[in-house]
């Protein structure tokens, strides 16, 4: 089962998909060239707001992987808002499924792929390697999988600036505590 290392929570098997599309029906002989490279430590990832920057190291070799995600939709933020609870809500299997059957699928869509190696198509090994590595660090935590659409600058008011002059709402009711608001300080 040799994929089964990347991807084995659904908010990193969205990234699998972005090497292996469901549309493609021929194999791809770079994938396990790919997955072996993301697998020895090859690709190195920074995040960045939504621009994902990948440093891929063959041999002696580098190559700087550049790739931006498209923000997500004020209406997705707003469905994905509205089926997490809690303050440190859980990305389960389950939570990505319903997402996905209510029409806000939180798969990302990608505005742009560049990388520094001769091949201009976008689908080199080493951006391959690159979305094998951010599935396997989305696998890890799926909150990055949200954070790199955007997603928590637009929603619950992260450190950025932009995050001041959005009110609140998205604060789910059930993640306040009314105590707070009555301690007084001593
Ligand atoms: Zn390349």
């Amino acid at each position: 089962m040799p994929d089964d290392d990347f991807g084995y929570t659904a908010w990193g098997r969205d990234w699998v998909r972005l090497a292996q599309p469901l549309r493609q029906t021929r194999p791809n002989p770079l994938l396990p060239r790919a997955r072996k490279l993301a697998r020895v430590g090859g690709a190195q990832v920074t995040l960045d707001g939504r621009t994902v920057r990948g440093v891929v190291q063959r041999g002696r070799n580098t190559w700087v992987v550049g790739i931006e995600v498209a923000p997500m939709s004020r209406e997705t933020i707003a469905g994905i808002t509205g089926q997490l609870s809690g303050a440190r809500p859980i990305l389960t299997d389950d939570v990505h499924r319903v997402l996905t059957e209510t029409g806000h699928s939180p798969a990302p869509v990608l505005a742009g792929v560049e990388c520094s190696c001769s091949d201009d198509t976008g689908c080199c090994i080493h951006v391959l390697a690159v979305y094998y590595e951010m599935a396997r660090r989305v696998d890890d935590d799926p909150r990055i999988a949200l954070d790199v659409q955007d997603f928590s600058r637009a929603s619950s008011g992260g450190t950025r600036p932009a995050t001041a002059a959005l009110p609140q709402r998205w604060i789910a009711l059930n993640a306040l505590d009314p105590a707070g608001y009555f301690t007084v300080s001593k």
